[in-house]
């Protein structure tokens, strides 16, 4: 690992001024340090922003929003008892991810900004144009089911992994952050983009910017009594997802009022697919109408490897996850969040 500089601030404007082109912030650190000691990341100074006063809190605001401080870990966020009543499909997403240990450490800002699993980017001998613009793309060609199937480029073919973020998209957050030119807000939509010719560019942050918060509308609660994460990977626990869907809807008097639908581990950012939910609105909980649903939502969807079988298996967990929605958000979180291998009736509460 080489050398580098370690800011310590206690304030927002101290962690600010300490920011200097060559630095990123440190929170729980639970991707960061891992690329470091790996050499796929190699920042000149480091920015720890664990000590700010402020940023931990999780809150209700006067238009009934819900205001999560960038410094609240993700355990304390998916058990907050609060976050699971209005919430629960986020808690879920969060639970499902990584691992307790984990997931103590790891806080709201970090998990928006963690890196691609794609194992090319994490092992520095491989062409990298993320790592390293114009260098190539060992991926385009490789083996690696993290591949995406939506929104790539020839630049490149990561997927962002994060499941907490696909419940993000479904529930239309939005991000404050402050920088050099002041406060403003992102909406979650527009955070992560697409790699086109720039994947070395991953959000909208501006140089200097630093993540204060996340906020959820109070609409984001109209979801709680219909609405679930589910998770597909390689094995129950502590893997990243080969897909994922979080499906949330309103279902007043036997009909879909409202329908979000976003997938998870198909393109460099979680995909939010409107086609998919305006086809639900208006309409009675039906599998057949999901199956329809799920199948507008991979339109468009390509193989980027060797990864043809990654589009039908997005399509199913899109359905299934809308079919579990419909029956309802269990009273309370799974033993397996997410998963689909565990019993989704009423032996979730045992
Ligand atoms: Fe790098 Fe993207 Fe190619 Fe992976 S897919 S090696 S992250 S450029």
């Amino acid at each position: 690992m080489k050398t580098f500089d370690f800011a310590q601030p206690t304030t927002v404007d101290e962690a600010l001024a300490a920011w200097e082109p060559g630095s990123a912030w440190l929170g729980g650190g639970t991707n960061l340090v891992d690329l470091m000691k790996i050499g796929a990341m190699a920042p000149d100074k480091l920015i720890d922003i664990k000590r700010l006063t402020g940023l931990d809190q999780i809150e209700t605001l006067a238009d009934g929003s819900t205001r999560i401080g960038a410094m609240v870990s993700n355990a304390d966020l998916a058990n907050n008892p609060d976050i699971l009543r209005r919430f629960p499909m986020m808690a879920e997403a969060l639970l499902s991810g990584a691992s307790g240990q984990l997931r103590n450490a790891a806080t709201v800002s970090g998990n928006l900004m963690q890196r691609t699993r794609c194992a090319y980017f994490q092992d520095a001998n491989a062409a990298c144009n993320k790592r390293s613009p114009a260098q190539g793309c060992d991926a385009i060609g490789g083996v690696d089911d993290t591949a995406a199937i939506l929104g790539w480029s020839n630049q490149c073919i990561a997927t962002n992994p994060s499941d907490f973020c696909v419940s993000l998209a479904a529930l239309e957050a939005v991000i404050e952050v402050q920088g050099p030119a002041g406060k403003r807000d992102i909406a979650f939509a527009d955070f992560h983009l697409l790699p086109e010719d720039t994947p070395e560019r991953e959000t909208a942050l501006q140089a200097g910017e630093l993540i204060l918060a996340l906020r959820l509308p109070a609409e984001a609660g109209d979801f709680a009594g219909n609405s679930r994460y589910l998770k597909v990977r390689n094995r129950t626990s502590f893997a990243f997802a080969t897909s994922s869907a979080a499906a949330a809807m309103q279902i007043k008097d036997g009909t879909i009022t409202k329908a979000r639908l976003a997938l998870g581990a198909v393109a460099a950012k979680p995909w939010r697919v409107a086609k998919a939910e305006a086809l639900l609105i208006g309409q009675a909980p039906d599998p057949a109408l999901f199956a329809q649903a799920a199948e507008a939502a991979l339109a468009g969807a390509s193989s980027s490897n060797d990864n043809d079988w990654k589009i039908e298996l997005a399509r199913r967990t899109a359905s299934r996850a809308l079919v579990l929605a419909a029956a309802g958000t269990p009273a309370r979180m799974p033993a397996l969040p997410a998963s689909p291998f565990v019993d989704q009736g009423d032996s979730l509460n045992a």
